[in-house]
Parts: structure tokens; sequence; C-alpha cells
């Protein structure tokens, strides 16, 4: 891949001007993050860990992965309404994972006792890595799809002006005016003012269920105050709140200390560490509520390694999406290699592939949020380990995606200013919002770039591991 800042990358005093001047902007732009040591409170904050200089993209897949948002949003909420085709998928996973049989538990008990939710929102952000071939091409391929808690839609917006004031103080005006404009924010709240419109209460506001710690709150606050700005009520609550102070009425609106709520945006409920039995309950009773959930239980399923892994499948997509050869092809190109390790031939046939040569795998559990993964040696003794035993089905295999590596400097709050040679994950956020059978709105809402030093294998921005950074295509 194209190379555009070779000249200033190694010229060391001008690389420490443009840094300072970077942290002071991303400071002055927004670009925020509350601190490890005061999480709760925002007294005390520090600029988001983000890159020095934007990063090249390839501008054709760049395109590619905008253009084929349509198509995952449509693909997401198509499997929310597929019971079956999620209880076949899943079968085997609930089985050995106990967070997926739980979510799988409360899907059931609402389909039983019949929706009262009516309009649905989706807000997902399908990832991407660029593949390099032997021949040096760079090809797009799809890491995974988030439905539920997708985040870095309000700060990844204020990085394009930090990165353009960047590139004017180390002479590169020209590029600067390239970087493209980029707002996701601004989209996530048209797809909730959307569902709160449909909803159909004026006096009703919008939920954000937020964790317990919440450092990235500013990110939050992005889309928050979007939703301010057009008059609509919100309010932030933990499970437990939900807990203490969330009822159904008869006809099962929702309603927080005597508050109705239109929508719940979930930025939690992803692990298994943020439930106890009282946050279980209370997502039981979200669910069972006519509120908009973003997402509903179905949909945060759809978003399942073990889901992704079954559309790789030859024929499930056509199952899934009928009548639509071109969204399907789309979609496929985007593909890496997926593998079911579940009991029986194929599962063993694949476990033995990976564990004689596993630098061409990454084994995934069914977890979100970073950090799980395992590759290489790791990989190998793991697998080693459970390939007789029913614990292999809780994971996938997936081909491992080699970017080509770029030089860049990773700025954090305290920590030296170091080249690190580093590649980029591109994520496109996408929305969409149904009313009974109809889409009402189906778009793609902008995009976040996030890059990382090649030590590290796995792990997002939240994890300590990425960093924020804006696309300079090429
Ligand atoms: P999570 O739900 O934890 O975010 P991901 O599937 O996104 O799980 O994986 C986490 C990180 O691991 C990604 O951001 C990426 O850096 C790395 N990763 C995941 N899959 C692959 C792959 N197939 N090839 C190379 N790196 C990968
Ligand atoms: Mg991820």
């Amino acid at each position: 891949m194209a190379a555009p800042w070779r000249d200033v990358v190694r010229d060391a005093a001008a690389v420490r001007e443009a840094a300072a001047v970077a942290v002071d902007a991303a400071l002055l732009a927004g670009v925020l993050m509350r601190t490890g040591e005061q999480p709760q409170a925002s007294d005390v904050v520090n600029y988001a860990p983000f890159t020095l200089l934007p990063s090249a993209v390839p501008r054709a897949l760049f395109e590619q992965a905008y253009a084929v948002q349509q198509d995952f949003n449509l693909l997401v909420d198509a499997i929310s309404q597929n019971k079956e085709f999620l209880e076949q998928t899943l079968a085997s996973t609930i089985k050995v994972d106990d967070f997926t049989a739980q979510l799988f538990r409360i899907y059931m008990q609402v389909l039983e006792e019949g929706l009262a939710q009516t309009v649905f929102l989706g807000i997902n952000r399908s990832d991407y890595m660029f593949d390099c071939g032997l021949d040096g091409t760079a090809a797009l391929k799809q890491i995974e799809i988030n439905t539920i808690a997708a985040s870095f839609g309000g700060l990844t917006s204020r990085t394009a002006d930090v990165h353009g004031l960047v590139l004017k103080v180390l002479g590169k005006t020209e590029e600067a005016s390239h970087l493209l404009p980029n707002n996701p924010a601004k989209g996530l709240a048209l797809g909730i003012a959307k569902a709160w419109e449909l909803y159909g209460s004026q006096r009703a506001v919008v939920m954000f269920l937020v964790e317990e710690i919440q450092r990235n709150i500013f990110d939050q606050r992005c889309v928050e105050n979007e939703l301010w700005n057009r008059n609509i009520r919100v309010i932030r609550k933990r499970f437990r709140d939900v807990f203490e102070q969330g009822s159904l009425d008869a006809s099962r609106r929702l309603y927080m200390d005597g508050q109705e709520v239109a929508v719940v945006y979930y930025r939690e409920g992803y692990v298994p560490q943020n439930y106890d039995r009282q946050n279980w309950e209370a997502r039981l009773l979200l669910e069972r509520s006519r509120a908009v959930k973003c997402p509903d239980i179905a949909t945060q399923l759809a978003g399942t390694k073990k889901v992704q892994q079954e559309l790789s499948r030859p024929g499930t997509l056509e199952k899934l999406l009928p009548g639509r050869p071109e969204a399907i092809a789309r979609m496929r190109a985007t593909f890496a290699g997926l593998y079911s390790l579940d009991e029986g031939e194929e599962g063993d046939r694949i476990a033995a592939t990976a564990i004689a040569d596993p630098d061409r795998f990454v084994l995934k559990p069914q977890r979100e949020g970073g950090g799980n993964n395992l590759y290489g040696e790791e990989l190998r003794q793991v697998l080693e380990k459970i390939k007789d035993s029913p614990e292999r089905t809780s994971y996938i295999l997936m081909d491992k995606i080699k970017p080509q590596p770029a030089l860049n400097y990773l700025l954090r709050a305290h920590s030296p200013l170091q080249v690190s040679e580093c590649i980029s994950e591109l994520g496109i956020f996408g929305v969409y919002v149904r009313q009974g059978q109809e889409l009402v709105l189906n778009q793609a809402a902008g995009h976040l770039l996030r890059t990382k030093a090649i030590e590290h294998a796995d792990g997002g921005v939240a994890a300590g591991v990425a960093v924020l950074d804006t696309p300079y295509l090429v």
C-alpha cells in the first residue's frame, strides 16, 4: 500500500512539533476520554489515543465498504427475523456457551409471549481489514459485524480536523484538503430519532443503557447531544437502575420511574461481566417491552461469531435473502475463510489443519470487545487441549488477514513518542429502521478507522490497543 508520509515520518524534529500541535488540537476538538484513574467524573479528562498521521486507505476498498453496507443492514435485519435460522445456527453453541445460551433463552421467552415491539432500529458497524495478497494487491476482508454498542461514531467525527491541521504543520496543505468529512454520530442520531418518532409518543424519552464505569462517555454524548438538538429527551441509566425503577404497563409500555421510554439504546450488555442475576432480569423486562430496543435481542444474536461463520457457508445467504443475488455477491466478496468447529468430521479436519499451521488462523470465542481471540502458539495449545471435547464448539476458526504495515506514531497520554509499524481496521456504520415489515430507513452513516501496532494481534480502542485514525484515500 502507498506510504504517503515517507518523507516526514522519520524527521524527528518535525514529528515532535506536529505531535504537540496534534494533542492540543485533539483536546480542543473534543477527542476525549475520561482517565483510568477517574473514570466516573469529567473533572479530569484526557485525549483519546489517536495516530499522529492519517493512514493510507485504498480508495476502491473504502468505496467497496460503503457500497456493501446497506446489504449488510438488510442481512442483519433478515437474520433477526428468522427464528429457524437462529435456532439451527446457535444450537451447538448454546450447549457449551452460557452467555449465548442466556441471551437465547430470553429471545425464546420473548417470542413465546409475542413481541410487543413494532418498530425496529439497527445500528451496526461492519469492520474490515485490507488483506495483502501475494502479488501485493489489497482486498477488503470483513472482520466482523458489531450489532450491539458499536462505539466511536462520536469521537471519530472529530479526528479529520485534527489530522488536517497536523498535515498543514508538516507542509502538506494540499493533502490536508483531501481528508473526508465524517459524522457517524449524526447518522446514528437520525436513526434513533426516526425510531422515536415512529414509536409515536411526544412525551416518551430515549434511554441510553450505559455501563457502570463510563470512560467513553464523550463518544456517547456526541449522539446524545444530536438528539437533544432535535428536542428529544435523553436519559442515561444502568441495568441496575432498570431493575429498580423499570416497569411495564398493561400494553407493555416501558416506564422508568413513571417516565415512558420510546427507545432503548444499548451501550452495554454485550459481555457476560455486564450481567448479574438482577441485570438479566432487567434485560428481560426491556426485551418484553414495547420500546424500540437498539438492538433487540434477536439482532444481538445475529452478531455472534457463530452466525458470521454460518453465513459463509455456500447457500446460506441465498436462503436468508432470496431474490437478491447482487447484494449477496457484494457481501460474499468481503468474506474471509470461516470454519465451524462443531463436532464431526468437518470440525475435526479444520482443527487438525489449524494445529499444524496456527499462523494461518484466528480462533474466536463468542465474545465481543476485543482481547478474546487466540493466535499462533496459543491457538495451537488451546485447540490441542479442546479438540476432542464439546468445548471446541464454543469457538470458530477464521483465516488470518494479513495487512501491509505502515509507519505511524500512536499518540497516547503519558507514553513516549515513537514510531511503530501499524495496521488499520476500517469500520462502516450502518443504520436502519423497520416498522412492521416495511424498511423505512437503510443507510451507511459514516466510518471509523482504528490503527494499532503490529505487535498486538487483538484489541480495540477501549481495550487500550488500537487508536483513532482518519483514512487518507490513495
Ligand atoms: P471483538 O468482537 O472482540 O471485537 P473481532 O473479531 O473484531 O472481535 O476481533 C478483535 C480484533 O482481532 C480485531 O479488531 C482485529 O484486530 C483482530 N482480528 C480479528 N479477526 C482477525 C482476522 N481474521 N485476521 C487478523 N486479525 C483479526
Ligand atoms: Mg471487533
